[in-house]
């Protein structure tokens, strides 16, 4: 169920009866190449939430579209800082049990959301509202990129919004040192870390991107992550 289908009087009486479990999508909005809007993350992220919801008989909430993503810059990035970011998730999430909605998922679609959504993750542990976080790339095999063939397959799969012409090839790891890798991976989420490394803001190729791979990609990642969800 999305939330646009939720009206108040219903909707407090199915949560006074039975127990609902509620995905808060968070995204961010930054650079992703000439060829991806800068909304990818969160799109990406707010179609994953409401595949898994309909799987799963969740109810998917609206998408946090503001993450952190500083590691952008000087690249088009709007970012929170952290203790605002920690502080507004915080909030909605009180609000909820106030609502009497415990059973909580945070669905994240950006990397650089990690540190925060884990660190509200185990603040609650001890808590009575069951919060759980997950990065939606970590239920696929396939290595995950930024605006390379992963990120616009699954783009092209949901959009039409993707400017294939513009797809150039960006940072390409393979054949480097396991060292120089784990340099490149650190430097990358620092702040202005990111453009350092792949300087059109692009990690990996999307020039070769299907819609046929992104809808593989992306029943992948609804069904492992449903099998987490009710595990
Ligand atoms: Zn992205």
């Amino acid at each position: 169920m999305d939330v646009s289908e939720l009206y108040d009087p219903e909707f407090r009486k199915l949560i006074k009866s039975k127990k609902q479990t509620i995905i808060i999508p968070v995204g961010s909005l930054e650079q992703h190449g000439a060829h991806l809007p800068i909304s990818t993350d969160s799109d990406i992220v707010t179609e994953v939430a409401s595949r898994l919801a309909k799987k799963c008989k969740f109810i998917a909430f609206p998408t946090i579209s503001y993450g952190i993503s500083v590691e952008h810059e000087p690249l088009f990035n709007t970012s929170s800082d952290e203790n605002g970011f920690t502080q507004y998730i915080m909030s909605v999430v009180a609000s909820l049990a106030k609502n009497r909605i415990k059973s909580i998922i945070i669905l994240n679609g950006h990397h650089g959301n990690i540190p925060i959504i884990e660190a509200i993750e185990s603040s609650l542990v001890d808590s009575n509202i069951k919060l759980r976080s997950y990065s939606y790339w970590h239920f696929m095999k396939h290595e995950f990129d930024h605006a390379g063939f992963v990120e616009t397959s699954i783009m092209l799969a949901i959009s039409d919004k993707v400017k294939m012409k513009k797809a150039k090839m960006g940072l390409i790891t393979k054949g480097m040192s396991e060292k120089e890798i784990q340099r490149i991976n650190k430097l990358s989420t620092q702040p202005g870390g990111f453009p350092k490394v792949a300087k059109n803001g692009v990690w990996g190729d999307p020039t070769g991107a299907t819609k046929k791979d992104g809808e593989k990609f992306l029943a992948e990642i609804v069904r492992n992550l449903a099998k987490e969800c009710q595990s």
